[in-house]
């Protein structure tokens, strides 16, 4: 799995993370570095501190050559454990005494006091002409070589051998107490940044989650909200702004794919749609619904006579009377030219033909005026069909419906029959 396939939850945290362990460590390193060379100048004076009260001791002794009172003096160093060896020599660079403590490694000591002998006589000039002391920490040790003079004539060195022991001490100390209050305060960090991350991340997975919902759902009624005052705010604006232009969208493609233009009533798709949820929701509970099929007579005699656009009117006067006398959940939609369907939900034979006939008597009764002043009367025929359905099929209902229809034009027009168990 690569880092960019990880959650931003995570992406973030591991940022901050990061980013503060390299400030972390790279303010470590510069302490660590300050305070070695502080401990280490602190050590380096200590030792001297040391070396120039026992050269003071030892001038004396080095200039009378007495060597007992000058090994007295060495010994009394051993009091420092730290001290590993001390040594005189005069100013040929011949050892005329020395002390090396019995607890310290015999054979390191050995080497390092070769190692600082070797650089001593190197410096010889610096030391006996310029007076000036050698002093250095190596890895393992640290000495000082100092000059000591009498009356302007340097007489020989004194030699200081110390562990590191002490400095190394103090460094892993320190060390230790940088990387504890490191990893404590990364922790911390860590901490605030699973806290902090939510400012960035809350917001995406809120907008992710409306979207997912929407996906699943297709239900556009939804927007989102944010107290951030910040891009997320414009980004949700923009998002609510996008989501209603595709609810108006959804809903006029809605509109126009479920009803009739003219008229404004369901079209024959929608009308099938609902009819066949009606008929299924029938069957199940056993109970009757209803189909009412309306035709308006010699409806091509009004077109011929007085227009189209008069036809169109009529057909809108039907439409609105059809729907006046409907029940509130009845659905009524305008399947062909003059033809109308109406599902009556929950409609035995006996209130089906009630409302068919009542709607019957109002289209009679019904005054259209036209354009010009002159008014006109129209009638209609109905075929009506109620039942229990035995299956769910929409053929058998539709087919019987119009049969009822069809014999009501047969028989004279302008009346409402009920679908016979005879006819076919
Ligand atoms: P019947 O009594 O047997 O029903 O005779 P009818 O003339 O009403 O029936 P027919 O089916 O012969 O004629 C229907 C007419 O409806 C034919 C067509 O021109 C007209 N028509 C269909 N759709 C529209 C429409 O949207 N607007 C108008 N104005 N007329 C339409
Ligand atoms: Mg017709
Ligand atoms: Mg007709």
């Amino acid at each position: 799995m690569k880092f960019s396939d990880f959650s931003i939850r995570i992406k973030l945290i591991v940022l901050l993370g990061a980013t503060s362990a390299i400030a972390l460590l790279i303010s470590a390193v510069m302490s660590l570095s300050l305070t070695f060379v502080a401990q280490r100048n602190e050590s380096l004076r200590h030792l001297q501190q040391m070396s120039d009260v026992a050269r003071e001791n030892l001038t004396a002794a080095l200039a009378f050559r007495d060597n007992a009172s000058a090994a007295r003096m060495l010994g009394s160093l051993s009091a420092n454990p730290r001290i590993m060896a001390a040594i005189i020599h005069d100013d040929e660079a011949r050892q005329f005494s020395a002390f090396v403590a019995p607890a310290a490694n015999q054979g390191s000591v050995a080497r390092y006091l070769a190692e600082v002998a070797q650089l001593a006589t190197r410096k010889q000039q610096q030391l006996f002409e310029q007076r000036v002391g050698l002093e250095s920490i190596e890895f393992d040790y640290m000495y000082v070589v100092t000059p000591i003079v009498l009356e302007g004539k340097t007489l020989g060195t004194l030699t200081l051998l110390s562990d590191n022991q002490a400095l190394k001490e103090r460094i892993s100390s320190f060390v230790l107490m940088q990387i504890l209050i490191s990893v404590l305060t990364l922790a911390i960090i860590v901490l605030i940044s699973i806290r902090l991350q939510k400012v960035f991340t809350a917001p995406i997975f809120h907008i992710i989650d409306a979207i997912r919902k929407i996906a699943e759902t297709k239900n556009y009624a939804v927007s989102v909200e944010t107290i951030q005052n910040d891009e997320f705010k414009v980004l949700y604006h923009h998002f609510n702004d996008m989501i209603a232009q595709i609810r108006e969208r959804d809903a006029l493609l809605s509109r126009l794919a479920t009803t009739d233009p003219l008229t404004g009533l369901a079209n024959r798709r929608h009308a099938m749609e609902v009819l066949q949820t009606l008929v299924t929701r029938a069957l199940r509970k056993q109970e009757f619904f209803g189909l009412i099929m309306f035709d308006i007579d010699y409806f091509k005699r009004i077109n011929d006579q007085f227009g189209h656009p008069v036809g169109d009117l009529v057909l809108k006067e039907v439409a609105a009377i059809l729907l006046h006398g409907a029940r509130e959940y009845d659905l009524v939609a305008r399947i062909g030219g003059e033809e109308f369907l109406l599902l009556c939900d929950h409609s035995d034979p006996q209130t089906t033909h009630l409302i068919a006939e009542r709607m019957r008597l109002a289209i009679e009764a019904n005054v259209i005026t036209i354009d010009s002043g002159k008014t006109l009367r129209i009638t209609a025929s109905a075929g009506v069909y109620a039942v229990v359905p035995a299956s769910d099929d929409l053929d058998a209902p539709l087919r019987c419906v119009d049969a009822a229809l069809y014999h009501a034009k047969e028989t004279g027009r302008n009346q409402v029959l009920m679908w016979e168990n005879h006819e076919k």
